[in-house]
């Protein structure tokens, strides 16, 4: 008796040190997904962020016979069948170039290489086809096909130019988000300390050049100070390529209230990031937690193995919160209250991220989201805009305001002074 009482404690010890279990799928309503997928056949997804150009640079060396997309490619979230699968009728393709490209003086080779490498898949793949327009959106839609955007991710890769900012226009470049993860010569980051109080002067001229070119101003990754001076400069829509909320995962990445209230009167879409590390609940609890983790083990330790070793340890105990399809549609409820059903969209950040939420594994994914959206009592409307009618409607006004721009003002010459007295 007092054996099996002894060993039932054991039992129950060893129980409470598992993790809690994790929740692995999700399966939908049939029902709701079958509607989800009759209104994506009418009104396909628009994605805002996805960075496969990057992963084919990095683990197939940019070589689309290494890394061919018309195979399976599971070790990544994209490939050409799961595109289909997940009804992706346009995605804007991030052209990300790394801060690290700033000291080296890099930074406008490292974009020419990421447009370049979309360039190359959408000529390699009949399912690809380059969009410069709202209108050429929808016509290769209704090809069947997938609709491909550039978006570069990082102002500093005009290098100061706008020489260079009209050149990307010209190659299919659509939108340009500000910075990166450090702020640079005319715009604050978030995750970095601020120089500008937000845009420099010259910031607030790259956004109205922008305007009048017809690239949308993107907000992702800027100080809260940064997305405030660009709504104030901007005469056209701009997008949040890939945040989600702020009130719901305290991370300063996402876009807090004071600024989605200023959305609906500049006509913007905030498209949600999907990324764990934005979404899920605990994400920022979690991170301090590993961090400090970390930290004591250094404190208290000399051996870096056998640092390693417990952090692995406490990595297995306390795995990473994946947060599922609820935590993005929350964050979507969240945008939609306090910015309006008009201006969300979606930004999955695929192939940016490693651990995806459950339900939302990959491009493949997307009518999951939208049936959880029909649960909660989205409309078909509501959904279809979400979808991709926000989007469009954002890019049409878009182009609408650079035509009027063009007509009243030349080309902006504000870097030149600057460039001739640096050489
Ligand atoms: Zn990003």
């Amino acid at each position: 008796m007092l054996l099996r009482l002894v060993l039932a404690s054991v039992l129950l010890a060893l129980l409470a040190a598992r993790p809690a279990a994790a929740q692995e799928s999700w399966s939908p309503d049939p029902k709701l997904l079958a509607r989800a997928k009759a209104l994506l056949a009418q009104v396909p997804v628009i994605d805002g962020h996805n960075d496969l150009p990057s992963a084919i640079l990095g683990q197939g060396a940019g070589d689309l016979t290494r890394l061919d997309l018309a195979r399976p490619q599971p070790q990544l979230h994209t490939d050409l069948a799961r595109l289909k699968q997940g009804q992706v009728g346009a995605q804007f393709w991030a052209a990300y170039v790394t801060v690290d490209s700033i000291p080296a003086k890099a930074a406008l080779r490292h974009a020419l290489r990421e447009i370049d490498m979309v360039q190359r898949m959408t000529q390699r793949y009949a399912e690809l086809e380059l969009a410069r327009t709202a209108a050429d959106i929808e016509r290769i839609q209704k090809a069947g096909k997938t609709a491909s955007l550039i978006g570069v991710e990082g102002g500093h890769a005009l290098e100061g130019s706008l020489s260079a900012l009209r050149e990307f226009h010209e190659l299919g470049v659509r939108y340009l988000t500000l910075t990166h993860s450090r702020t640079h010569e005319w715009a604050d980051a978030s995750t970095d300390y601020p120089q500008h109080n937000g845009l420099s002067e010259f910031g607030e001229e790259v956004v109205r050049e922008m305007n009048r070119l017809g690239i949308f101003v993107d907000l992702s990754h800027v100080s809260a100070e940064t997305m405030k001076d660009a709504l104030r400069v901007s005469a056209a829509p701009v997008i949040f390529s890939h945040s989600s909320a702020r009130a719901l995962v305290d991370h300063p990445r996402n876009v807090p209230d004071d600024v989605l209230r200023l959305v609906p009167r500049n006509g913007g879409v905030v498209m949600v990031n999907f990324c764990p590390c934005f979404i899920a609940p605990n994400a920022v609890r979690w991170v301090e937690q590993r961090d400090s983790v970390r930290e004591q083990l250094q404190r208290e330790l000399d051996s870096r193995a056998e640092i390693a070793r417990r952090t692995r340890e406490w990595l297995r105990a306390h795995p990473r919160p994946r947060g599922s399809v609820a935590d993005v549609a929350d964050h979507i409820d969240h945008i939609r209250r306090v910015a309006g059903i008009d201006h969300v969209g979606l930004g999955s950040d695929f192939d940016g991220f490693d651990d995806t939420p459950v339900g939302l594994e990959d491009v493949s994914m997307f009518p999951n989201l939208i049936a959880e959206l029909l649960r909660r009592g989205y409309s078909d409307e509501d959904v279809k805009k979400i979808a991709g009618l926000n989007l469009l409607r954002a890019m049409r006004q878009m182009e609408q305001v650079a035509a009027r721009l063009r007509a009243e003002r030349p080309a902006s010459l504000a870097d030149t002074a600057a460039a001739l007295s640096r050489n």
